[in-house]
């Protein structure tokens, strides 16, 4: 049985057309179950209803006609309830519901079971039987079991646009997902495909066909060509039976082969990726469904096969930026920081993915580059998206596509107050971030890519809180070298000079991969990361703080600060290294002063040794977004989990207020430059708990000065009080609302339903 649940799911998991993979998993069960009814129902979310999607057994025209409510019928109560239902005599059941459509009289026996995916119910799987029949223990294992493991294959399905819902007749749509970046825009979808990867093409009417067929021909050509030279390279080395497959490879691709069905299916409509993707997966499908196990083997070089040329396809037509939307909606499977340098700036108006959460790197560049975001948004039918009208909305979390005249005045009107509070709030950008009660808050600004938009706002700061260096390392494609660091930083430190300016050293792993310096772990939160990377490589650290000594000289305002320390001596080998590169500069008669060093507090073990690492530094900053990670043991980047993410939790409160008053005792200057010190309600927390700076996204500073002038220190610390004695994340949020209104301050909190 283990091995027929493993069959469908692979057979459901590698299908490309909705049809096809509904259909054989329909056919499969009924067959294994020896039934005489197989059917599976879509919870359309749009409409609320359950959808005849595939069936054998009952008629085939009552496929996407039969729909039903939720609780209605007895698979509307499967979907409601949640749970399997197995009758002996359905008829009898006071839910039974006869649809006439489906000519399902005729049938006594069903089993229901629902398909869930992360609590969230997918749809329902039925099988029914003419005779009288109770389906056994064994039978609704089987089907519970198949359903749980096909939840996460249609999930992924849907997500990738193998399967769609049922679209309504217009071709609308809402998709949601987790807000990762403020803001709303209005644009067209531009779906990023990941390099070589055939699962992920867009569908594309081409233009010019014979264009599309002679770029194919030239991609095949290449690779044969590459095949051609691997195996000569090989020829000694494998044995001939191994080098033969090199011949069945080019057969393969010969223009009989491969070739002459994706030229048919260019014809029939495709562009070239989508029509090779097509043919490749038709293939595999094919193959992996066989009993034997030398074709089956065979699937694998078929996809290998269709990735090397599909790489030649994608080389051949890069996009260019005039071929770029004007306002650009990028939507892809994963977004990485690179993408985002990918579109002219000025035509990039969004960011969807279907994975990554809030505190995921790319959201807090988008946060910092203003571009309202959604990640984590796993129902998204990516090649369906291409050039398709949307609505994304940042604050709540949802993509609408292709919307209405009315929804999209509505989302109009509200961009338009949107940019009407902007222009208010700017009014007193330039006053001081003082409390009505005489408390002075200085505000700072994470950076790390364009200088030049956070630079004009060197009058309204106090410095850069958090100068995040591995973002310009991210976008390269190798270690920039010491020369070019320093000009980096020199730009950095100039720009806001006399202002401070906290370099973070390089702060890879985890989300942050260096694309010439891959880290593969399996978790990589809690491995090889920040600090414990550029320990065990003090060449790049060495070069790291050369340069940034280097770009200080006569600006004397750099500050430097370490992540992801767990260990006192962490820090006391970067000190070494750091009066090191001293050292060596003084020998090229380069003389600094040791600029101060500080310690990002965001690994839990160092609220636990403040005074050692007290001993070590010169400040403190707290990076609230690991922080809260660690502490909650949530991957900030996991959509699955984003729920539980919130660095409102009382524990994480907790560890601030704490870590406030101890750091306060010790002498430390501390702050937090965590995404909690951008957010209003967050930054009047951190400023009541005694924290003295807060370093933020330029875009956050309004609303935070905005807060700040308006609530005196006093109720600040009240506030403080209150929360700390609220049990859940919930009730901190409410609280936290409730007072931001009776201050009058709602209108800084993101809009809400
Ligand atoms: C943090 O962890 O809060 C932080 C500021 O650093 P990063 O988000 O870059 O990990
Ligand atoms: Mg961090």
């Amino acid at each position: 049985m283990l091995e027929v649940l493993r069959r469908i799911v692979q057979e459901v998991n590698s299908a490309r057309t909705l049809n096809a993979a509904l259909a054989t998993m329909v056919r499969r069960i009924r067959k294994a179950m020896r039934t005489d009814v197989c059917s599976f129902y879509l919870y359309d979310t749009e409409q609320d209803c359950l959808v005849l999607m595939e069936t054998i057994g009952l008629r085939t025209q009552a496929v996407g006609h039969v729909t039903m409510a939720l609780g209605e019928g007895l698979v509307g109560l499967v979907a409601e309830r949640g749970e399997p239902l197995n009758l002996e005599d359905a008829p009898a059941h006071s839910h039974f519901r006869y649809f006439e459509e489906t000519g399902e009289e005729r049938f006594s026996s069903f089993l229901g079971v629902p398909i869930i995916h992360q609590r969230r119910m997918l749809g329902v799987l039925v099988v029914q039987q003419q005779d009288k029949r109770r389906f056994d223990e064994g039978d609704e294992a089987f089907l519970v079991t198949m359903a749980a493991q096909l939840a996460g294959v249609l999930a992924h399905a849907l997500a990738t646009g193998t399967l769609s819902r049922p679209m309504q007749t217009d071709g609308q749509a809402v998709f949601t997902g987790v807000a990762a970046s403020p803001g709303m825009a209005i644009g067209e979808a531009l779906v990023i495909a990941p390099p070589a990867d055939l699962d992920n093409v867009p569908d594309l009417i081409p233009t010019d066909i014979d264009y599309e067929i002679q770029r194919l021909k030239e991609a095949i050509y290449r690779v044969r060509d590459e095949i051609r030279a691997t195996g000569e390279r090989l020829a000694s080395r494998i044995s001939a039976q191994e080098l033969a497959l090199f011949e069945v490879y080019q057969q393969m691709l010969s223009e009989a082969a491969l070739g002459q069905e994706v030229e048919k299916r260019i014809r029939e409509g495709q562009w070239a990726p989508g029509a090779l993707a097509d043919v490749v997966r038709r293939h595999v499908q094919y193959l992996e469904r066989v009993d034997d196990s030398y074709l089956r083997e065979r699937a694998a070089d078929v996809r290998d096969l269709g990735r090397r040329v599909l790489a030649h396809l994608q080389e051949e037509a890069p996009q260019t930026p005039d071929t770029f939307p004007d306002r650009a909606i990028l939507v892809g499977d994963e977004l990485s920081v690179a993408t985002l340098g990918e579109v002219p700036r000025g035509k990039l108006a969004g960011l969807v993915a279907i994975r990554g959460s809030s505190t995921s790197h790319v959201a807090i560049l988008a946060r910092a580059m203003g571009i309202p975001t959604v990640l984590g948004m796993v129902d998204l039918p990516l090649p369906r998206l291409n050039g398709a009208p949307v609505i994304l909305d940042g604050h709540r979390g949802r993509l609408f596509v292709r919307p209405s005249n009315e929804l999209e005045n509505h989302y109009q009107m509200l961009i338009d107050e949107e940019q009407a509070l902007a222009e208010v709030l700017e009014h007193e950008q330039d006053l001081p971030c003082r409390t009505p009660d005489g408390h002075d808050m200085p505000l700072m600004v994470n950076t790390g890519l364009a200088v030049d938009a956070v630079a004009s706002l060197k009058t309204r700061i106090s410095g850069v809180g958090l100068y995040r260096t591995e973002v310009p390392f991210m976008i390269t494609d190798r270690f920039p070298g010491e020369q070019e660091q320093t000009r980096l930083y020199r730009e950095q430190l100039e720009s806001f000079a006399p202002l401070p300016v906290i370099m973070r050293t390089l702060d890879i792993g985890g989300d942050k991969d260096l694309p010439y310096f891959p880290i593969e772990e399996a978790n990589p939160f809690l491995g090889w990361r920040g600090i414990r990377v550029t320990r065990d490589h003090p060449e790049v650290l060495m070069v790291q703080l050369r340069a940034m000594l280097r770009a200080s000289q006569g600006l004397d305002n750099l500050q430097v600060m370490l992540p992801m320390v767990t260990n006192v001596d962490e820090v006391d080998d970067a000190l070494k290294l750091m009066d090191r590169a001293r050292v060596e500069l003084a020998e090229d008669g380069v003389n600094v002063d040791r600029p101060k060093v500080g310690i990002m507090l965001e690994v839990p073990a160092t609220l636990y040794q403040l005074e050692a690492l007290a001993q070590r530094s010169d400040f403190f900053s707290v990076g609230s977004n690991d922080l809260t990670q660690y502490l909650l043991a949530v991957d900030r980047n996991n959509p699955r989990v984003a729920e539980l993410y919130d660095a409102c939790h009382p524990a994480v409160l907790a560890a601030l207020a704490r870590l406030a008053d101890e750091a306060s005792a010790l002498n430390v200057p501390t702050s937090v430059c965590g995404e909690l010190a951008g957010d209003p309600a967050g930054a009047l927390l951190l400023m009541g708990m005694g924290f003295e700076t807060l370093s933020m996204n330029a875009p956050s500073l309004p609303r935070v000065r905005a807060a700040i002038r308006r609530v005196p220190m006093s109720a600040a610390k009240s506030l403080v009080e209150e929360t700390l004695c609220l049990p859940t994340p919930k009730a901190v949020r409410e609280h936290l609302e409730t007072r931001l209104g009776e201050w009058q301050l709602t209108h800084l909190l993101p809009p809400k339903d």
